[in-house]
């Protein structure tokens, strides 16, 4: 049959996320066909459905779905497939096509069984005036989970948080939060002994110049200390009931505390290893792991619906003996510096790692979950360098599915969108249980209509870019210039500018020839540098040229002044320029030169 206009949406509804579903059809409609049709839209939740499905019989459209929420995923999914939507980035939602669209009587989009529970985003910045934008994307394609700092959430209004809570998307205020939960300011001065002891004294956590506490933690097995945190979560939950969890991660970097009793809980002598960054320092899972499974005990007493979230990661990304990941429990398991050349399943020196470590937690879930904290963008000072996903994404998803892994949440930012977005689409569509086959081509065709193949060659050179590098490769700068020449650079520029040519008026074509000019500058700047051509004049340049893009989403604007002056720094000191200036991470950089190399 010929839909020919707007439908009549049948029904009143007191839940807010269905009143939205049924503004939101209505909208998108409107904006299709432009004038009254003469066919109507019913919900009908239906408990024994595994996901939405969308029906349509004499002029009739029923979504139909579990609930609310899969209700109105069942709207976007019906505005995507039949009416020629693709929502393809915050506040940006593309429609091709207009006016009459063809629909047949029966199920047009059947229900399907939903692979993956846990579906979202890592937010590293506090909210701002583009929230409400990311909650309505984030609806539109069904992600459903949101990590934030606690300070952030702290940060986000009544309105802000009905906005994500009514389209489905959970919010878990945790993250690194050692330090949210016993604040030095207020802990300090009458318990120096809940904080770390290093070299025989309490640390006091300070701030360092990039506001991280880097290696700054807690002294875990204080009884007292133990309890303090539960007592705080259990008030913080009072004051935030909408939240369904609580987070107990530890500061970021290493540095536990030596005291006699933690101690006991690790061997100073048995060390991490190279892939995931820790054989500087001794492994310490054990003593996180004892203190995960005391506070989750103690947490259950108070508040048994609660679910702890706690993470794996650097030294202590594989689960201790005999730990269990009971019903309340979740871990987020972060391959850090993992390999993008290679899948996370594929032989890789790395990847074979991380693999193993993620099957551990599956291996020893009792009822509890497993998320992986995935890095889709690099990481954040990766810069916007090439990291080619949208295939990969699917493939990985199928491995995990075999394996029991519940969700992917990755890390990304609204502004460098034109670079990394099509790898939040695909991780989005693949944790639906879509497929590659079918949905790379349905992104790329919505994108670039008739030049998609032509896209996707582009696409192509920029991962032929990273596979060129060597056998393996780690999302940060000097990995990749290191080890490509210039040529590549330049070809991306011509392929970038071939696409923008066919279509000037495209914001995304405009962007990734942007793109590829400044990986070109980049990398120019990177080999004249190394060459002692170039220095701090030079960096000034490439810096203002990025800052001169500031109307485009190819950049995070605040992470280049932030690294460029690293760099900057390295040169002042007469210091060899690997990263970021740290000595652990520049000494693993050092090592990596022969282990990515396959050597
Ligand atoms: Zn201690
Ligand atoms: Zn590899």
């Amino acid at each position: 049959m010929l839909l020919t206009g707007y439908p009549v949406v049948k029904g009143t509804f007191e839940d807010p996320t269905l009143r939205l579903a049924a503004d939101e059809i209505s909208a998108l409609c409107r904006k299709r066909f432009q004038r009254a049709g003469s066919w109507s839209v019913v919900f009908e939740k239906d408990g024994a459905l595994p996901s939405f499905e969308v029906r349509f019989k004499e002029s009739v459209l029923t979504v139909a779905g579990p609930d609310a929420v899969e209700i109105l995923y069942g709207v976007y999914d019906f505005a995507e497939k039949i009416l020629g939507y693709f929502f393809y980035e915050p506040g940006r939602d593309l429609l091709n096509g207009s006016g009459d669209v063809e629909i047949s009587e029966g199920v047009v989009i059947p229900a399907r069984k939903v692979p993956f529970k846990v579906r979202g985003f890592i937010q590293e910045y506090p909210f701002n005036e583009d929230s409400p934008l990311l909650a309505d994307w984030m609806a539109k394609n069904k992600l459903n989970f949101l990590n934030v700092w606690m300070k952030y959430y702290d940060g986000l209004d009544a309105r802000g948080r009905e906005a994500f809570r009514i389209r489905g998307v959970e919010i878990q205020s945790g993250h690194h939060n050692f330090d949210y939960w016993i604040p030095a300011q207020k802990y300090y001065k009458e318990h120096p002994e809940f904080f770390a002891e290093v070299n025989g004294t309490r640390i006091k956590p300070e701030k360092d110049e990039n506001a991280l506490l880097l290696g700054k933690q807690l002294c875990t097995t204080n009884k007292e200390l133990r309890k303090e945190i539960v007592k705080n979560m259990v008030e913080y939950i009072g004051k935030n009931p909408e939240l369904k969890s609580v987070g107990l991660t530890p500061n970021d970097g290493f540095g536990w505390c030596e005291c006699e009793e933690c101690s006991k809980f690790y061997d100073k002598s048995k060390h991490g290893e190279l892939y995931s960054l820790s054989s500087h320092v001794y492994i310490a899972d054990r003593i996180y792991h004892n203190m995960v499974q005391d506070v989750a005990g103690q947490l259950a007493q108070y508040r048994p619906d609660l679910d702890l979230y706690f993470c794996a990661y650097i030294n202590y990304c594989r689960p201790s003996e005999g730990f269990k990941l009971t019903p309340n429990l979740t871990v987020m398991m972060a391959p850090y510096w993992r390999c993008i050349n290679h899948r996370i399943d594929e032989k890789c020196p790395i990847n074979s790692r991380y693999a193993a470590d993620i099957k551990a937690w599956c291996d020893c879930k009792e009822g509890g979950k497993v998320v992986i904290y995935e890095y889709f963008m690099g990481v954040n000072f990766y810069l916007s360098l090439p990291q080619i996903f949208h295939r990969t994404i699917f493939q990985e998803c199928a491995y995990y599915e075999s394996i029991g892994v519940d969700g992917i949440a990755t890390q990304f930012h609204p502004p460098h969108w034109s670079v990394y977005g099509l790898n939040f689409i695909a991780m989005a569509k693949a944790l639906r249980g879509e497929k590659e086959e079918e949905a790379v081509p349905q992104m790329m065709k919505a994108l670039f209509g008739d030049d998609a193949a032509e896209a996707e060659a582009f696409y192509e050179h920029m991962r032929h870019i990273t596979t060129s590098a060597g056998p393996c490769h780690v999302t940060y700068p000097y990995a990749l210039f290191s080890r490509t020449e210039l040529g590549p650079y330049a070809k991306a520029v011509e392929l970038a500018e071939a696409l923008k040519a066919k279509a000037p008026l495209c914001k995304l074509r405009r962007e990734l020839r942007i793109w590829t000019e400044y990986l070109y500058r980049y990398k120019a700047l990177f080999d004249a540098f190394h060459a002692g051509c170039a220095g701090i004049p030079e960096i000034d340049h490439l810096l203002s040229w990025i800052h001169s893009h500031r109307d485009t989403h190819v950049f995070v604007h605040n992470r280049f002044d932030v690294y460029f002056e690293a760099w900057r720094t390295a040169i002042r000191k007469g210091k060899e320029y690997l990263h970021f200036n740290l000595d652990w991470e520049d000494d693993y950089i050092r090592q990596h030169r022969n282990f990515l190399n396959g050597k």
